[in-house]
């Protein structure tokens, strides 16, 4: 297949679900359990007025170990986006990986290649949406989300919750860092001029030793240093 010209390409906002777009919580699993962040839509509505597509990537690892079914994925994604369309967002996708390694589901317990840190759910919804990666962001709380949005030629920018390491390696090295998801979509609008100068220069206090510049871009390989917390879903 011949990739679209560059200039038709679209480009996309990848967004992680869960502690990016609703607050943080263990395995939800109802559509009530997915509450979406004060103050978002305003950002995520410029960036679809500026033509980006909005594409929300999520690891479910709760389909692979039984927790809950696609049915009621498809539900709590079904609430998820009704509630960003009564703020004037609509989303173009989202793609979420169901697999685990350690599943209950023997289907799909298998090391996919599109859990993130794998860049898979972006390199299908490229295929599909006809993004171009190079000029399209990733949004996430860890760095696995980083990690996902690098591999696949995104810039990307972490949204500090407060449960990241400083980056053990480049590739899992956030362009930028966020105090909070508002403030992510801020830095990205002012990267791309959609919007006003903002603080980019912030890094979480626990990163704050001088082995990060001010463009937040790893300046040495930290392989000694400990790395991000992994988080399993
Ligand atoms: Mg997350
Ligand atoms: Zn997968």
């Amino acid at each position: 297949m011949t990739a679209p010209a560059a200039h038709l390409a679209a480009r996309a906002l990848f967004l992680d679900r869960d502690g990016t777009l609703v607050h943080p919580r263990h395995y939800p699993a109802r559509p009530r359990d997915l509450v979406l962040y004060d103050g978002i839509a305003p950002g995520l509505r410029l960036f679809q007025r500026a033509g980006f597509r909005l594409v929300v990537v999520t690891n479910q690892a709760g389909i692979a170990r039984g927790y809950f079914g696609e049915a009621e994925l498809a539900a709590m994604h079904a609430h998820l986006t009704a509630a960003l369309a009564r703020q004037g967002v609509r989303l173009d996708a989202i793609y979420h990986c169901p697999h685990h390694p350690d599943g209950a589901i023997p289907a799909l317990a298998i090391r996919c290649e599109c859990r993130k840190p794998a860049p898979g759910l972006l390199l299908r919804a490229a295929r599909e949406l006809g993004i171009d990666l190079a000029r399209s962001w990733m949004a996430g709380d860890i760095l696995d989300d980083i990690e996902a949005g690098n591999h696949a030629g995104c810039r990307s920018v972490l949204v500090d919750l407060g449960t990241e390491g400083i980056p053990s390696a480049a590739p899992r090295t956030p362009a930028y860092v966020a105090r909070d998801t508002v403030h992510a979509l801020r830095i990205v609008a002012a990267v791309e001029g959609l919007g006003p100068e903002t603080g980019l220069s912030y890094l979480p206090p626990s990163w704050r030793d001088g082995r990060v510049d001010h463009a937040n871009r790893c300046v040495e390989p930290l392989g000694t240093r400990q790395g991000a917390t992994r988080r399993t879903p």
